[in-house]
């Protein structure tokens, strides 16, 4: 293998073939291909793109580079979700023990926190004692019979997707929808659940902002999941603005329990029940209208929120967070109220701002915490398309000292903009594609 001609040629705008890809990738996780050479691939990706055909290669050559998480002995249809990562996206935390509740199995491996947007296991470590640290074995037989885990990948799976995704945060070469594809499909495929869903976000707080780009996206994927014979259905959501009203660890997880409880509605809800009811339908063979009922029915009659309790303690998190979050979650000492600063419609959120805005907050004091802090954030109530007047308390912020509260107040306040004319609340969920109807 000769690393240098397989740049060179994707430089030249050659498409490369399946064992140039399969060679470069294998010998890179071995150290055999240097940093530079794989970065000098990326970007030569990043500029001259790839087509179908070397991007399903590409994936297959990233699942290749470990092991798989092989779900074929749980007895429940399984369920894996991903979302390309937003602000105030709490899914997972709903989405797995809600879908746990109605007889399904949900093997959820994340990865960290990207850029702006939150990380699933950082919010769920915000739960005393809570490890995500779960070896396959402990992770299969805790979806057996709870129904749901959410996990960090363990280093045997695709190893080659995390040295390379750390490599495309440092040259710039994250935003690449082949890059992307390949990334997230690669650890899709290699746990083996019956359906994959997936969340592409798409606005001011998703990865790629452009026009198109979710919807590329979401094509690459499913196209990627047909070529391998897996079910997959891919939703384009709104992520214009921070999907639930929190921002941050803690708060997040605090919002998530409220809505497992059954006592919170809105845009986090009703995602999670845009999913839920497509993982019912098409892994159950149920109707649109009886999913619904039976996953709004186990949000009020509690057993999503038992479910939940039985995932935590599992994981050894305190299950008692479940009746009483704000006992059992760290909490931030001083919470400063966000008013508006003008009378009219909520135009806009800029939601990448208020997720960097948080991202920085939680990241003020590590050092001396030893790690980032999961008590701090926000609260947004308002959402696009509301009326507010001015001086209305439209949320709050949550810090370790007024000063800084300050500052984070400023900054949210530079993220709104408000319109004397009526504006219409962004449609959650845009489009879904991929995988055929259920039949009937
Ligand atoms: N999520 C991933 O797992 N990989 C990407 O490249 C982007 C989002």
């Amino acid at each position: 293998m000769d690393a240098r001609r397989i740049v060179a040629a994707k430089r030249d705008g050659r498409p490369l073939g399946q064992e140039e890809l399969a060679s470069f990738v294998d010998s890179y996780v071995r150290g055999k291909v240097s940093e530079a050479q794989a970065a000098a691939l990326l970007m030569a990706i990043y500029l001259n793109g790839m087509s179908m055909e070397e991007t399903i290669d590409l994936t297959e050559a990233l699942v290749g580079s470990g092991g798989r998480l092989d779900l074929s002995s749980i007895s429940r249809p399984t369920v894996d979700k991903h979302s390309t990562g937003g602000v105030s996206d709490g899914v997972t935390l709903v989405f797995a023990p809600l879908a746990a509740s109605l007889g399904l199995g949900v093997a959820k491996l994340s990865g960290g926190r990207l850029a702006h947007t939150g990380g699933t296991l950082d919010k769920l470590q915000s739960i005393p004692g809570l490890r995500t640290d779960l070896a396959p074995a402990a992770i299969v037989r805790q979806v057996e019979e709870i129904g749901c885990a959410v996990a960090a990948h363990g280093p045997d799976l695709v190893p080659a997707d995390r040295k390379l995704y750390a490599l495309r945060d440092v040259t710039a070469t994250v935003t690449s929808i082949p890059l992307i594809a390949s990334s997230i499909m690669s650890k899709k495929l290699a746990v083996g659940s019956d359906l994959i869903l997936l969340d592409i976000k798409a606005g001011s707080g998703a990865l790629m902002e452009g026009a198109g780009d979710a919807d590329r996206i979401a094509r690459a994927c499913t196209a990627i999941a047909d070529h391998e014979g897996r079910r997959l259905r891919a939703a384009v959501t709104d992520m214009s603005q921070p999907l639930g009203e929190a921002v941050g660890d803690a708060l997040e997880v605090r919002e998530a329990i409220e809505v497992l409880a059954g006592q919170r509605k809105g845009r986090l809800r009703e995602l999670v029940l845009a999913f839920v009811v497509e993982a019912l339908t098409r892994l159950t063979g149920v109707t649109a209208a009886d999913a619904r009922g039976r996953a709004e029915r186990a949000l009020e009659d509690g057993s999503a929120l038992e479910r939940f309790a039985r995932m935590v303690e599992a994981q050894e998190g305190d299950p008692a967070v479940a009746e009483d979050p704000a006992r059992v979650l760290p909490a931030a000492e001083f919470v400063t109220p966000l008013r508006a600063r003008a009378t009219g419609w909520l135009a806009s959120v800029d939601a990448k701002a208020i997720g960097a805005a948080v991202a920085h907050l939680r990241s003020v004091g590590s050092e001396v915490r030893g790690g980032p802090d999961p008590a701090v954030g926000l609260i947004l109530r308002a959402k696009t398309g509301d009326r507010v007047s001015m001086g209305d308390a439209i949320g709050e912020v949550h810090t370790r000292d007024p000063g800084t509260a300050e500052i984070v107040v400023a900054e949210v306040a530079g993220a709104l903009r408000f319109s004397e004319e009526r504006v219409d609340p962004p449609v959650l969920v845009k489009a879904w594609s991929g995988d055929a109807p259920p039949a009937g």
